[in-house]
């Protein structure tokens, strides 16, 4: 792949229509569909674009089964034709695989109530073909516990590569003239002039501070909304959030031999999913009060209660602390409904602080073209111009080096020429900035080192 440069156009005291703080996938959704709009928009992140919680997510392009319990119908199949566009839009990214729902006979839901459920869901996600028959789904999970196994509840979803979509996005957007973003750049304050909002900026690598200038400022931090906002409006912000921490394990493939996603209901009545991948089988996930944001890792209890859970339905498995290939959480945004985390609805929430100040959080990943809309909307009309909601339909124009389905090769990361070769197109196509910027752009599992000669070059 080449001629991929990405020019690293100065932002210093430049002046921007707009600015959105946060390069997560909501912010990066929105930054596209104002770029495709020729407004001259600049995305910052405090730390690597898609570092946080998209890339720490459970990696389906989904309605979500589960919210159907809630009666959330409209925003599962708003999800589900998200879904649907992202899996024709990049395929390269995603794959559409058949979950299963084993059924026992103490089982919260009878057989025949969860067969309704994956109906209404197809017929949501307006599935019209035939429905895949399988008659013997066991194959796909020789090591289930089969006692008093009644049956399976079966359905489509589509598994993706969150990172990966999320830098895409970003790369199609920098393809217009009036696009800037720089990652490891935080937001410090704002004050609004006359005509411009002033916005206070620091580069997080050089700790150097700046100043930008706009006429408006898009907020989407994710969980890290209310950390953010109640800074800068002290008396006033009132925490909008109900931050849950969620963890997923990844476990050795020979370790969990399974051929497709399985859905397990958990005896507290919590969804934990097995999904195989092509690195390994993806376990999580856990929901837990948040009381460390930097914790990237998934905690010795939150281990063992995946590993139980596992265990409980694959009895024969054994799986242990030594079958780990490694293990990541992140921060669900969800929004404050006082409900208990795992009723609480994935809708997300738009506040205008100010006319020119909005904070977008909460949804899911799924959602996120659809999701900043309602922004974008307003800020290009501002501007006298037409708005399409459908110009975010466009395929993607750049693809990363690597994906998550396209992994690195080991040969690859034991040779030193190559890798070497291979890190520099990275470094200079892809917003490297630290060496766990490589690591994520290889898609490297926690125990996979990087060759003990790389070394980071200074001043990128
Ligand atoms: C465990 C788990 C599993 C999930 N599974 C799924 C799933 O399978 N499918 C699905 O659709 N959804 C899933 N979700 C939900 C989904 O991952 C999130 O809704 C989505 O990623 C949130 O994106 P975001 O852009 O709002 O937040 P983030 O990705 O967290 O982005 C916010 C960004 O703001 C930046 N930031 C913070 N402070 C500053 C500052 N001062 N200045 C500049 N930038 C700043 C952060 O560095 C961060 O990159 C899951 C969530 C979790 C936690």
């Amino acid at each position: 792949m080449g001629g991929l440069m990405i020019n690293h156009k100065k932002i210093y005291n430049q002046t921007f229509d707009t600015l959105v703080v946060g390069g997560g996938i909501v912010g990066i959704g929105i930054f596209r569909d104002l770029s495709l709009h020729g407004v001259k928009t600049l995305l910052i992140d405090s730390k690597d674009f898609c570092g946080e919680t998209s890339q720490s997510s459970s990696k389906m392009l989904h309605g979500g089964i589960r919210y159907l319990e809630n009666l959330d119908f409209l925003l599962v199949e708003e999800a589900l034709r998200e879904r649907n566009i992202w899996e024709k839009l990049t395929p390269h990214l995603t794959k559409r695989e058949q979950f299963y729902l084993p059924i026992y006979k103490d089982s919260k839901h009878p057989l025949c109530m969860a067969k309704l459920g994956t109906w209404l869901y197809r017929t949501l996600a307006n599935e019209k073909g035939p429905k895949k028959n399988d008659s013997h789904p066991l194959n796909h999970f020789p090591q289930l516990n089969k006692k008093n196994l009644k049956g399976f509840a079966v359905y489509e979803d589509v598994i993706m590569d969150d990172f990966t979509l999320g830098l895409e996005c970003l790369m199609d957007a920098l393809q217009e003239k009036n696009s800037f973003a720089e990652n490891y750049t935080s937001f410090q304050t704002f004050h609004h002039g006359k005509e411009m909002i002033t916005v206070e900026l620091k580069n997080e690598i050089t700790h150097h501070e700046f100043k930008v200038h706009c006429k408006n400022i898009i907020f989407s931090l994710g969980p890290f909304t209310d950390r953010v906002l109640s800074k800068q409006y002290p008396s006033s912000w009132q925490n909008q959030l109900l931050p849950s921490r969620g963890s997923h394990l990844w476990i050795k493939k020979e370790r969990l031999p399974l051929t497709a996603p399985m859905v397990m209901l958990n005896n507290d009545g919590r969804v934990i999913f097995a999904i195989p991948h092509v690195q390994g089988i993806l376990l999580g996930t856990t929901e837990v009060s948040v009381t460390d944001y930097e914790q990237k890792q998934s905690s010795p209890k939150e281990t063992n209660y995946l590993l139980e859970a596992t265990n409980h339905l694959f009895p024969e498995a054994k799986i242990t602390h030594e079958d780990l290939l490694g293990s990541f959480s992140g921060i669900r945004p969800l929004v404050n409904q006082s409900r208990g985390t795992h009723e609480t609805s994935r809708e997300h929430k738009v506040l205008s602080l100010h006319p020119n100040v909005h904070a977008i959080f909460g949804g899911k990943y799924t959602t996120f073209r659809s999701m900043g809309q309602e922004i974008t909307r307003q800020i290009v009309q501002k501007n006298h111009q037409s708005y399409d909601r459908n110009l975010s339909l466009r395929p993607l124009r750049k693809k990363c080096l690597f994906n998550s389905f396209a992994p690195i090769s080991m040969q690859v990361l034991e040779n030193e020429k190559l890798f070497g070769e291979l890190t520099d197109l990275i470094i200079q196509n892809e917003f490297v900035k630290t060496s766990s910027d490589i690591r994520r752009r290889l898609h490297l599992m926690n125990h996979q080192n990087l060759p003990e000669s790389f070394s980071f070059p200074e001043n990128l």
